[in-house]
């Protein structure tokens, strides 16, 4: 049977396995293969009452060349343990970390779409407090699973079609905890009203600012926000912006591969009236133009592109990190992993 990867969005597609391993007496076991799409949990777990999780979300692509590539597992692994430290879980080890994630990908190689399928092998890395309790406290017990789903764009139209993102001062998202933004659940959770209002309205996200003031720009839902202006790549500085990889790796290619500038620093929203192009970036959403920003409070409208098109220089981008990613392009950062 022929799949269709064209049509797919981003969703949970089955793969016949998962990787898991448990923390138990102060220790992580073995990798264990699991064909199973459940867990049993307890009704006093730690995770169901507290929401001690976190996650992480990365990608392995089929290059022209037929090999699969996973692109910077390293920086995940280290994201996922800045993820634990904030919600005191124990950090998972980086070693352990990407013998999980290559595990994963190598029992489901089926699974991986094709070259120019549009669609990519989305690798999901989970790990929750599995202790029944009630009283508030770390788990003692953990349990981290790594599962896989072949996905297609985050965004409909993908890189081809800018869509629209909502503003609002109404809504925050729960607090970075302290030692920066970490990538975890709650915060997800706390980004749902402000998601759904944003589709009501016909949006396709919505767009944060800075939590104490109203006055910086921050991010959108699950993916961070650049601007371009002239030739400069402008993106936001705050710790409670989520650290994205894709961002920092869209940074180094403008900089060193496309002689553009670059500037992280704080942005005042009245910034986003001088902008010539922007865009959300992440692993899920690769580069999504911004078509226009909707101020729902004041009904002003920060229009980046009248036509619904990305900019020449987000396509620039955009074609460059594809490029490496699928192994068109020389990979002299030493970011791809080779399965
Ligand atoms: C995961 C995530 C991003 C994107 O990060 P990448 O490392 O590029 O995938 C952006 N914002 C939030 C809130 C996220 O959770």
């Amino acid at each position: 049977m022929k799949i269709d990867y064209q049509n797919r969005g981003f969703s949970y597609y089955p793969t016949k396995y998962n990787v898991r391993c448990s923390y138990k007496n102060g220790e992580w076991g073995k990798l264990r293969i699991s064909t199973s799409k459940n867990v049993t949990l307890h009704i006093a777990a730690c995770v169901l009452h507290y929401a001690q999780e976190a996650f992480e979300g990365l990608k392995a692509f089929r290059g022209k060349d037929g090999k699969a590539r996973i692109f910077r597992i390293d920086e995940n692994a280290k994201r996922l343990q800045r993820s634990c430290e904030g919600i005191r879980m124990p950090k998972v080890p980086v070693d352990l970390f990407n013998n999980a994630v290559i595990k994963a990908v190598k029992l489901n190689e089926k699974d991986i779409p094709p070259y120019e399928s549009g669609a990519s092998l989305y690798i999901r890395p989970v790990i929750f407090g599995s202790t029944p309790m009630i009283g508030v406290r770390p788990a003692d017990e953990y349990e981290l699973i790594v599962f896989v789903s072949a996905v297609g764009p985050y965004f409909k139209g993908g890189f081809t079609t800018a869509s629209p993102f909502m503003l609002s001062r109404k809504f925050d998202r729960a607090a970075p905890c302290g030692t920066g933004s970490i990538k975890i659940g709650a915060n997800y959770a706390m980004g749902l009203a402000a998601g759904q209002e944003a589709h009501e309205r016909g949006l396709s996200q919505a767009f944060y600012l800075d939590a104490k003031e109203k006055t910086y720009i921050e991010e959108c839902g699950a993916a961070n926000f650049f601007a371009i202006k002239g030739n400069t790549y402008i993106t936001p500085n705050s710790s409670s912006v989520l650290p994205s990889i894709t961002n920092a790796s869209l940074a180094e290619i403008a900089e060193k591969c496309l002689g553009m500038k670059v500037e992280k620093r704080r942005i005042l929203l009245d910034e986003l009236a001088e902008f010539d192009e922007a865009g959300a970036c992440g692993t899920a959403a690769v580069i999504s133009p911004i078509s226009e920003i909707v101020d729902i409070d004041t009904d002003k409208h920060y229009v980046f592109s009248k036509d619904a098109k990305p900019g020449a220089k987000c396509k620039n981008l955009y074609e460059y990190l594809r490029g490496i990613q699928y192994g068109e392009i020389e990979d002299k950062f030493g970011w791809n992993t080779i399965i």
